[in-house]
């Protein structure tokens, strides 16, 4: 049996193609190139997945589904989303599918966008790992060229320390950003092809960058300073100094500088951000246009797959420009293997520097007296362990996420989603009880919100997606997960019974906002549960359900290696530096003690910034 038949057959079911139209044919297609970009375990699961669902066919009419005449594929598809405990796997194999399906509708029936002309990106010191020498040195090697270990970088930089910035990912231009399409963007910028999932009841998918500029390129552009009440609980329960509210206020103003942080303005935010503001208006609830770091943002909503005007300033356009003029340099595609450590020193084990992998699988070596860890909250557990350094008991735990569900509304009008800011307001009501709303919307099939139903149902959906307008929710979740493996990351993730509870009350609200804005129609997410008609029927819905039937996604990782005054608890200092070791700074996501309780990429700047201005003042001193 070939492998593409039974996919080909899947996406003619779910699509419920009659050949109508030209653009599902295509789907297969995109598809695989969807699936290659995924990690084996996921591009295996699909694929046995249609496989299944094509032998259920011959089962059941003696002929394969890519065979049978439309309305035979929608029976067999339809008596398997009969039984409710499948409805999770056609669920998850739905997501890469809509995901080429909205690519392929895209550039079938939209009409083109205009033209965008790429503005020329700031330069930066970026050398190939292969065409890196063998053995080098540095006063200090930063891993990972994200949010936290580009501010790293350049404050080192800035204090005149020969600085060398290692990255896994390659260097991804504003111009290409232009040329390629989103999905073609996606499954490169992204780790695993954005496929990395969290397991546990519910999975939690849980995407990452990888490029020069990290997570950041892919980001949303939200820009929230960390709340007082969190600085405030660093500051007593972890006891960290540097969320002092004072002296922390001054690393986020410095970074809000760098990234130029400001409201979008109301024309370009687009009728997702004004359906929301409507609803939260008529409900009598707080809710404005989010700060965020792209001035001149046109409004293509594709941050999340790099953004092709250059408006949004993500690392690689903003603070490691400055950190190369400061003299850093950046080595792309660069996987650092392990950290090099001294053990048998008498002042006890030092760090040296480091073991880099080259994509040819040749390696090199940097020695260097510091080194700092930002390889991201996922990642940098995994490359301490490999190194050795991964004692601590709590290294790899106290993973939060910041765990989000998606929810649409149907409106008579078209909403058109996907032009304008993609994740343009927020809706501030219920922040205090741990739950942010953001309008968030994406490319087509690129949202985290998955569309209900399955064949013609499905079908009906997508063709009627103008007319749906999104809106996300987070909340501040308990520490729930941990991350395992040192050769590769493995997450898992339990959600907290109070979270749960948060998320469904999370639903809710986004679907009293969405019915106040005038929703004819909210579609949770759940699949067993996919439409509610009005609030107190969708109020009555989710009473019967529980939160292990959401569709969950997560982009906020943290906590993995968290600061903290007490050495049993925190396997890094509250100056950032690791336990047990001398020479090895914490520098990213893993840092914050605990779920920031907003978008968090300023409070990860801003710990970075803390951090390695108190080691650049020590290497000053020595
Ligand atoms: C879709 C999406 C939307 C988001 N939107 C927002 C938003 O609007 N606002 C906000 O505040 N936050 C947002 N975030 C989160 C934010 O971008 C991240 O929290 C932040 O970038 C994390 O910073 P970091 O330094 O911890 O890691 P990253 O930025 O993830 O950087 C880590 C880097 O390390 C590299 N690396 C890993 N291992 C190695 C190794 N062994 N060797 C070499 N390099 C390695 C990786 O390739 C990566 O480039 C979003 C995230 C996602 C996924």
């Amino acid at each position: 049996m070939s492998g593409q038949e039974p996919l080909a057959g899947l996406v003619a079911a779910l699509l419920a193609d009659d050949g109508s139209k030209t653009w599902p044919g295509a789907v297969p297609g995109r598809l695989g190139s969807v699936l290659g970009t995924m990690p084996a375990p996921a591009r295996a699961g699909v694929r046995a997945a249609a496989a299944a669902v094509d032998a259920y066919a011959v089962v059941r009419t003696g002929r394969r589904l890519r065979g049978l005449a439309p309305h035979a594929r929608e029976t067999v598809l339809a008596s398997l989303a009969s039984r409710r405990s499948l409805l999770p796997v056609l669920d998850a194999v739905k997501v890469p599918v809509m995901l080429a399906a909205g690519t392929e509708r895209m550039i079938h029936e939209e009409p083109a966008p205009p033209p965008v002309s790429a503005p020329q990106d700031p330069p930066l010191d970026c050398v190939p790992s292969a065409e890196w020498p063998d053995r080098s040195t540095a006063d200090a090697v930063v891993v990972g060229s994200g949010a936290g270990g580009a501010v790293a970088a350049r404050t080192l930089a800035r204090a005149g320390m020969r600085v060398l910035v290692l990255e896994e990912g390659r260097r991804h231009t504003t111009a290409e950003f232009g040329r390629r399409t989103p999905l073609d963007r996606f499954g490169e910028l992204y780790r695993d092809g954005g496929g990395t999932v969290a397991l546990g009841n519910p999975p939690v998918v849980l995407p990452v960058g990888r490029a020069v500029g990290g997570t950041t390129v892919v980001n949303s552009g939200t820009c929230y300073r960390t709340p007082d009440h969190v600085l405030t609980r660093w500051r007593d329960e972890f006891g960290l100094g540097l969320a002092d509210a004072d002296s922390f206020g001054e690393c986020l103003d410095e970074v809000e500088r760098t990234l130029q942080v400001a409201t979008a303005p109301l024309d370009v935010l687009g009728r997702n951000a004004r359906t929301a503001l409507l609803g939260a208006e008529r409900l009598g609830w707080q809710a404005a246009p989010l700060r965020r770091n792209a001035t001149g943002c046109k409004g293509s909503c594709q941050c999340v797959v790099g953004c092709p005007t250059g408006a949004k300033q993500s690392v690689q356009l903003s603070v490691l420009p400055d950190a190369c003029a400061a003299g850093a340099r950046i080595v792309t595609g660069a996987y650092v293997q392990r950290l090099l450590v001294e053990k048998d020193r008498p002042g006890g084990p030092r760090a040296c520097g480091v073991l880099v992998r080259r994509p040819d699988g040749s390696e090199l070596e940097i020695l260097s007296p510091l080194v700092v860890v930002a390889a991201g909250a996922l990642h940098s557990p995994p490359l301490l362990r490999r190194s050795g350094l991964g004692g601590h008991p709590r290294l790899g735990r106290n993973l939060a996420i910041h765990p989000a569900a998606s929810v649409a509304g149907r409106f008579q009008e078209p909403v058109t989603a996907w032009r304008g800011v993609l994740q343009s307001v927020g809706v501030e009501e219920l922040h205090s009880d741990g739950i942010l709303i953001e309008a968030t919307a994406g490319p087509p099939g690129m949202g985290s919100f998955v569309l209900p139903g399955v064949g013609r149902a499905l079908r009906r959906e997508l063709d009627g997606a103008e007319s749906l307008a999104t809106l996300g929710a987070m909340i501040a979740d308990l520490p729930s997960g941990r991350v395992l493996g040192a050769r590769r990351t493995l997450l898992r993730y339990d959600l907290a019974r109070r979270d749960g509870e948060r998320l469904m009350r999370a639903v809710e609200a986004m679907g009293r906002i969405l019915f106040a804005a005038g929703a004819q129609e909210v579609l949770t997410g759940i699949p067993a549960a996919p439409k509610a008609y009005s609030q107190d029927e969708l109020r009555e819905t989710l009473r019967g359900l529980s939160a292990g039937q959401l569709h969950l996604s997560a982009f906020h990782p943290t906590g993995t290696v968290a600061l903290g005054a007490d050495p049993q608890t925190a396997p890094a200092d509250t100056e950032g530096r690791l336990r047990g070791v001398q020479g090895v700074l914490i520098a990213d996501g893993s840092a914050l003690p605990s779920c920031p309780e907003v978008n968090p990429q300023l409070t990860i700047m801003a710990t970075a910034l803390a951090v390695s201005e108190a080691a650049a003042s020590v290497a000053q001193r020595a």
